[in-house]
């Protein structure tokens, strides 16, 4: 028995030798790329049990592999402001993995993206596009163009410039982007109309988050946030616990964030906080969500405006002051590593008992480390926030078969699909002998997803 262990130990220590090899190769290739670099890391740490078990992954060299983008686009974004001067913005499509099925991801408008930003969300969208069990493989792109005090008009410029180039790389077989931090529904509709007139053909499947009236699927628009609390709700049942009747903090102020608000406050939460990045607002008898929504979805104003109109309420600037706020479930639906170990110490020593991860890799490393060590319950971006990319895939699914489902069709489609994406990581975390660790879970299903298919399509 006693030499089993061993024997075992010493694999282990070979497995998690082979895994640093294979991340300092990534760290050489992708000097000055923190972000993306810490995405790789956390997943091949995690992997080590099942190399452990399987090691045709390791002699088929799957996670070296996995780690190169199958291609990176790049490209020139010119265009003409209101005021007749030239601009020039970057444009970005990482096409990551195809296993299977097309690439599938967001595209990201926002000043910090670059190359790192956009690969590190690619790389995790292999994982999430994987554990939502539909057809999709994983991509993502976006700009360095900052949407905020642009006109329409300069947005859809910007969006057609964008997509006069992005249009040679995508197709509905090929790769569908969707929505992300800036962009939303009017961006989308504008890349879908110059797509459309490049091509000169209706491809619906091209891209997802389109309009109701022109192929998008209903319920696409609140997936992401919905999804988040479903996945949430799950995890607190397994411990006796609910939304219902809890205090909640929601950071960030957009799609995510708005209706991981409404579906927790149908549940019977109180929600006390969210955010922009120009600070958090505090409504102690519970935040106003119409406010919240016309502020954002309409006015596209900024956050403190609602102290305005609501003067019970406080603001503060800052984005991390927000984790400061005693609450039963956090949940951080802002942006990549807005939540630090500083802020896991806040939330612990207030009592939180439940951590579910709305934005992509939110919380940073030591952070997730903190909320294991004191056993807060703890949703990982990857299967928390599948349920947006997993309602894209429902909305290819229409576009294919010309036909459209109900509110409620694809609102039991996305419970079911993020009840099977709790009980799959967690089944996992049990035969890896992690139990109830969702972080670990997760990833070890999405990767073995991708793996095996990967294996059987051969060495391409
Ligand atoms: N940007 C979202 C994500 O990170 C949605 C992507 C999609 O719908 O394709 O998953």
């Amino acid at each position: 028995m006693k030499v089993m262990e061993e024997i075992k130990e010493t694999q282990i220590q070979n497995v998690g030798k082979y895994v640093n090899e294979i991340f300092e190769v990534v760290k050489e290739r992708n000097p000055n790329e923190p972000e993306f670099q810490q995405a790789v890391k956390e997943v091949l740490d995690s992997l080590v049990p099942v190399l452990v078990k399987n090691p045709t992954y390791m002699k088929q060299a799957v996670l070296e592999r996995l780690v190169e983008p199958e291609r990176l686009i790049t490209f020139r974004v010119p265009w003409v402001d209101d005021s007749g001067n030239v601009k020039v913005n970057r444009g970005f499509r990482v096409q990551f993995n195809s296993a299977i099925g097309p690439y599938k991801g967001g595209l990201r408008f926002h000043p910090s993206v670059n190359a790192s930003i956009v690969k590190f969300l690619g790389f995790e969208q292999i994982f999430k596009n994987a554990l939502t069990g539909q057809p999709i493989g994983a991509g993502k792109g976006g700009s360095d163009f900052d949407p905020k005090g642009k006109s329409d008009l300069e947005i859809m410029r910007f969006c057609q410039s964008f997509m006069t180039e992005l249009a040679k790389h995508i197709g509905p077989d090929i790769d569908v982007p969707a929505g992300d931090i800036g962009v939303g529904a009017r961006e989308i509709g504008y890349m879908f109309g110059q797509y459309k007139k490049l091509r000169g053909a209706y491809e619906a499947g091209v891209l997802t988050g389109k309009g109701i009236g022109y192929g998008g699927s209903l319920g696409r628009k609140e997936a992401t946030g919905y999804g988040v609390v479903y996945f949430v709700e799950e995890m607190l049942k397994e411990k006796g616990l609910s939304f219902n009747e809890s205090t909640v903090v929601i950071s960030g102020s957009g799609n995510v964030s708005i209706y991981a608000i409404e579906k927790a406050m149908q549940l019977g939460a109180k929600v006390v906080a969210c955010s922009d990045s120009s600070g958090y607002i505090y409504d102690p008898n519970g935040i106003n969500l119409e406010t919240v929504k016309r502020l954002k979805e309409v006015e596209n104003k900024r956050i403190y405006e609602y102290v305005k109109e609501h003067p019970e309420a406080s603001f503060q600037v800052g984005y991390s002051g927000i984790w400061t706020i005693p609450c039963d479930i956090a949940l951080p639906c802002a942006t990549q590593n807005e939540l630090d170990k500083e802020s896991a110490e806040h939330l612990v020593s207030n009592g939180v008992k439940a951590v579910g991860e709305g934005a992509n890799m939110p919380s940073t490393q030591e952070a997730i480390d903190m909320f294991m060590e004191h056993h807060v319950l703890f949703a990982p971006a990857k299967a928390a926030n599948a349920g947006g990319v997993a309602v894209s895939a429902l909305e290819m699914a229409q576009n294919s078969a010309r036909i459209a489902w109900t509110q409620e069709e694809v609102d039991g489609k996305l419970q079911e699909i993020m009840n099977t994406i709790y009980r799959e990581s967690m089944k996992a975390s049990e035969k890896y002998n992690v139990p109830g660790n969702l972080v670990v879970g997760a990833n070890i299903v999405g990767f073995i997803k991708v793996a095996d298919a990967m294996l059987s399509q051969g060495v391409i």
